[in-house]
């Protein structure tokens, strides 16, 4: 069964400071042709600039001049400059910053031959910056190396410290492994790279932590096509069929660096057996590429040197296992593949297609840089797509946090080259742009500083003083071996045998030996007692030492358990934040659901209304439809009535005409026959009464009518005519006009007006106010020369009554008018009409002598006809022809 993985916890990204930023340092490298007779477009004016101009077959004349374009560096570097001149400028700080505890990362870039490998592996004979490095990290931190496996790198990009036994252990597992068939073992070194590593320099960090131990791990990797490959993997040796290599992933570690999954990290304790692995990667790297036919320039290498390092423990004896102690810095070397387009080294099939990809890969580069560098600048917020190719993804955190970055750009002056080295310059120009967050420095450890040194002094005080006292310090035989060299050193006792009484020199000697025995017994005592006293100091010196430490132990732990005390409030404080921020979550979800609900109910609502709107508007377009349709029927009846009327009027015309044409036949009868008056028919003469009943005479303007004679004199009395057309409303008011010896007659009769002299017409007619009015039309009548009888109105005589409902009385809710208010205006509008042509034609304002002709007035505002039944009152019953028609009857 597998055991369940526990996540890393994920550190917060350290917060950087925006003040404290480095533009990436961008190096050129312009290498000397490889022939002299090479032409050559670019020159270096000074440390800073070069000058790129079109060789001849490129050159742009403008104004009669070719251009000329300058590219200014953090450095440049021509084709004299040296790889140490070189690495002391671009790659030394980024070694010291290594052994500070901070990242940094180092790449060539540049068309292929254009000496990016020269520049970072080196060519025999002249090792390139990755040796150089190598050596300078070895020579700074030498002496202070930890012994192999005390630092063991985990697979999270961490590492770990264990103990000295355990370490001991672990080398000697190691050990009886049997020996991996690489030339690691062997240290032989392939002639041509033996030369690149024979650094002479001995170039060194001088401010090395003494009181750290140091561990090198390296990692080779190369990305081909996208897929990440480890150089260093140790796969079986397969003769016939060799597996191809099996790609990595990336992974970001809890301090957000990238690191390839699995990838072989091999601790190193010299530069030569750093190199060596190296080289191991190298040649891996050639076999992979002969084998699967790919080529070495269109694949990035990237050299890792991870240097681990924990400070001593007080007594500068181990190294402190704890994990926030160690530092782990990285240094990246990456030999870039060719920058050069795909054409230019005509590719095929498969190689196009990696070199597609590498194209793409150092795209990504390009518009990573390009983004950076527009967010930085503008202060825009745009996503860096570095995650599109594992180059750009595995270098994230150094533009994205913090870390030194440096780039050589490694142009070569031929013709040939000048449109890729344009591209390149142009690259390098806008990288200059870009700034990194400047790492931050390591914290110290806080143990007193000198301890290595220290615990050094006081082993080589004790070995001395053991020497002095004869040998070294060491288990009970050397002890007794001392113990016997002393007694060795003390003088021989003499024989003791005494043969002869007279002997008297045997004792003296015995006595002389036995004293000096005494004195150096005595001399040892002393020294012993001297010892002692010296070992007494050292021990009470140790004692204080310990008892300091323990002071110095229980103060860290006292500081701890406040630290955790402080977290376990922090704790429960995040943990009660927790909870209100659940119940938040629970209060605003159920929120949301409300909110839900409610915009499903509206936009139901909205649905029902929109449809009902849509309805409405089908209902308004059928009503529309509808309309016109009436519109257009009720205009065709209109046109076809005014047809009709203009028919009857012209029907009409031709008989006035006709009675007109007669009348002046008579006329002429009589002007040219006066005496001899023949006695007409009787029944051209009864004709001649019907017309002039029906028809009054032409009108003749302010012609007097013939006053003939007076039927009854005055002083007899007059006789009226009382006219009340049977359509007449009775009023029922209280004063009605009343006429003595009138003959009243419901319509005009000739008969009636030849015995009278006066006439009146009892008129009614709607007023303006909606209430009947009544008119009362008085006349004189006169005999015409005809033999009819002829009315002069004289007077007008209006008896109006008021009703204080006004025009309620006419539209009355029980009599509701089907027509409406627009119709009843219309009435109203041309029954007034009507009555002011009355009133013009007969009212006061034109005086009595205005004579009203008994011609039928045809008033071609009346509605004739059309005359709706239920109309006001006053029309009810009228006739059609109505209010002229009723006077022309007069
Ligand atoms: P790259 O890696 O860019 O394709 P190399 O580093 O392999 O180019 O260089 C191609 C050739 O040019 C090599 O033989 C190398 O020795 C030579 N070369 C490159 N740069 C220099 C230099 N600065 N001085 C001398 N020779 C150089
Ligand atoms: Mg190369």
């Amino acid at each position: 069964m597998k055991a369940a993985r526990t996540k890393t916890p994920r550190r917060p990204k350290k917060p950087t400071n925006p003040t404290l930023k480095d533009p990436v340092g961008v190096y050129c490298r312009v290498r000397p042709l490889s022939r002299a007779d090479q032409e050559c477009c670019i020159e270096v004016i000074n440390e800073t600039t070069v000058q790129i101009h079109p060789p001849e077959g490129y050159r742009v004349f403008r104004n009669g001049e070719y251009r000329e374009t300058q590219y200014s560096f953090k450095e440049v570097f021509g084709t004299l400059g040296v790889q140490k001149e070189l690495f002391d400028v671009v790659a030394k700080p980024l070694v010291e910053d290594l052994i500070r505890g901070k990242n940094g990362l180092l790449f060539t870039y540049g068309v292929t031959g254009s000496g990016k490998t020269h520049t970072m592996t080196g060519s025999p004979g002249d090792g390139g910056l990755l040796p150089r490095c190598l050596d300078m990290i070895f020579n700074s931190i030498g002496p202070f190396q930890a012994k192999r496996f005390v630092f063991k790198l985990d697979d999270k990009n961490g590492v770990d410290v264990q103990s000295e036994v355990d370490a001991l252990l672990e080398r000697q597992r190691r050990d009886a492994l049997p020996v991996p068939k690489t030339p690691s073992g062997k240290r032989h070194l392939d002639p041509e790279f033996a030369d690149m590593i024979n650094v002479q320099e001995h170039c060194k960090v001088e401010e090395v932590d003494e009181d750290n131990v140091y561990s090198v791990f390296v990692s080779y990797i190369e990305i081909y096509n996208n897929y990440i490959y480890d150089l260093l993997e140790e796969a079986p040796f397969e003769p016939i069929k060799p597996k191809p290599p099996q790609s990595k992933m990336l992974r970001e570690d809890q301090n957000h660096n990238m690191y390839v999954t699995g990838c072989t990290e091999v601790e190193v304790k010299s530069t030569e057996e750093a190199f060596e692995v190296f080289w191991r990667g190298q040649k891996k790297r050639r076999i992979a590429n002969t084998q699967l036919n790919r080529e070495s320039s269109r694949s990035h290498s990237v050299f890792i040197i991870k240097l681990a390092q924990a400070p001593l423990d007080a007594d500068g004896d181990n190294v402190l296992q704890e994990k926030e102690q160690i530092t782990l810095s990285q240094l990246s070397l990456v030999d870039l593949a060719g920058s050069e387009r795909t054409n230019r080294t005509k590719a095929e099939g498969n190689r196009l297609r990696e070199a597609g990809n590498i194209n793409q890969s150092l795209m990504t580069l390009r518009t990573c840089i390009e983004v950076l560098r527009e967010n930085q600048l503008y202060g825009t917020n745009k996503m860096v797509p570095y995650r599109d190719s594992k180059l750009t993804h595995l270098f994230k955190n150094y533009f994205d946090g913090e870390g030194k970055v440096r780039m050589i750009v490694c142009v070569n002056p031929k013709a040939e080259d000048y449109e890729e080295s344009l591209q390149v310059m142009r690259f390098a120009e806008m990288t200059q742009e870009v700034e990194v967050a400047r790492p931050v420095d390591r914290p110290l450890c806080g143990l007193t500083p000198g301890r290595r040194f220290r615990n050094q002094a006081f082993r080589e005080e004790l070995a001395r003083k053991l020497e002095m006292r004869g040998g070294p310090l060491g288990g009970e035989t050397e002890e007794q071996s001392v113990a016997e060299m002393l007694l060795q050193t003390f003088p021989p006792l003499p024989s003791c045998e005494l043969l002869d009484i007279n002997d008297d020199q045997t004792l003296p000697k015995l006595i002389e030996a036995l004293e000096q025995r005494q004195k150096m017994r005595q001399m040892l005592s002393e020294e012993f007692a001297k010892n002692v006293l010296a070992f007494k100091t050292m021990l009470q010196e140790f004692d204080s030492s310990v008892i300091s430490k323990e002071h110095y132990i229980q103060g860290k732990l006292s500081e701890k358990e406040k630290i955790i005390a402080g977290q376990r409030t922090e704790l429960e404080r995040l943990e009660k934040k927790i909870k209100t921020l659940e119940y938040k979550i629970d209060i605003l979800e159920k929120t949301a659901t409300i909110y839900e609900e409610d915009k499903r109910n509206l936009q139901q609502e909205l649905e029902s209304k929109s449809q009902k709107l849509q309805r409405q508007a089908s209902d308004k377009k059928r009503l529309e439809a509808r309309l016109q349709g009436m519109v257009a029927e009720t205009t065709m009846k209109w046109e076809k009535e005014c047809e009709r009327r203009v028919a009857a009027k012209q029907l009409e015309m031709q008989n006035k005409l006709w009675v007109k044409d007669e009348k002046l036949k008579q006329l002429k009868a009589i002007v040219t026959e006066p005496k001899e008056k023949p006695e007409r028919p009787s029944r051209e003469r009864d004709r001649e009464k019907a017309v002039q009943r029906s028809l009054s005479p032409p009108p003749v303007p302010n012609a007097p009518p013939v006053r003939l004679r007076h039927r009854r004199s005055r002083s007899a009395g007059e006789r009226w005519v009382d006219h009340k057309p049977p359509s007449n409303v009775p009023t029922e008011t209280v004063l009605q006009p009343h006429v003595p010896h009138a003959i009243t007659v419901a319509t005009a009769s000739e008969k009636a007006l030849a015995k009278c002299d006066k006439y009146m017409l009892t008129h009614q007619e709607l007023a303006s106010d909606g209430e009947i009015e009544t008119k009362l039309i008085k006349g004189d009548v006169f005999k015409t020369r005809g033999g009819g009888q002829a009315v002069q109105f004289t007077d007008i005589e209006t008896l109006k009554q008021e009703s204080p409902t006004g025009r309620k009385r006419r539209s009355s809710p029980s009599q509701p008018d089907p027509l409406g208010e627009a119709a009843d205006s219309e009435w109203t509008d041309v029954e007034t009409r009507c009555s002011v042509a009355v009133e013009m034609r007969a009212g006061s304002a034109l005086g009595p002598g205005y004579q009203h002709h008994a011609q039928p007035k045809w008033c071609w505002q009346c509605p004739g006809s059309a005359l709706p039944s239920s109309g006001p009152p006053h029309w009810a019953g009228r006739a059609a022809g109505s209010l002229c028609c009723s006077l022309g009857t007069v």
